[in-house]
């Protein structure tokens, strides 16, 4: 039975989007909010993935964004004025819209899950910017990435 079970995260981060034309090129954060949807078939134990593991692998990454400023590589200003006191920033290469934070949180969770078994096939990162506005991205978790040793062969 194919199943899709979904867990949310939270965390404060500041950003700009310096190529705006209003507000958002100012300094300013949101309280971000992820809601990680995972599909694939039920174990031998009834589920997708043990909630408790999903959150075990997606908290140091919620950790790393949390209170930290998110800059991209082209913001020169930003980087020198956080680098020069030392503020917590998360560097990425990608302006820091809801869609692209999605698609980043996404990759990374995909890259987590390679560290454990499971048989999961779809994944889909959701990122709340506001109450009202969200982003959502879907990919495919590459084959080589699934691992169907949960399932008993006898
Ligand atoms: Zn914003």
């Amino acid at each position: 039975m194919i199943t899709t079970i979904k867990k949310e995260f939270h965390w404060e981060m500041g950003h700009r989007l310096p190529f705006h034309d209003g507000l958002c090129k100012n300094i300013h954060g949101h309280s971000y909010r992820a809601e990680i949807a995972l599909t694939g078939p039920i174990n031998d134990t009834g589920m997708v993935i043990d909630f408790y593991v999903l959150s075990q692998l997606v908290k140091p990454i919620i950790e790393e964004l949390d209170h930290s400023f998110m800059v991209d590589h082209q913001d020169n200003l930003l980087i020198d004025f956080l680098n020069e006191h030392s503020f917590k920033a998360t560097n990425v290469e990608f302006y820091s819209t809801a869609e692209n934070i999605a698609g980043y949180l996404c990759d990374r969770v995909i890259k987590t899950l390679e560290t454990i078994q499971h048989t999961i096939d779809y994944i889909e990162v959701s990122i709340w910017e506001t109450e009202k506005a969200s982003a959502t991205v879907r990919k495919i978790i590459p084959e080589e990435h699934r691992q169907y040793l949960l399932f008993d062969s006898k």
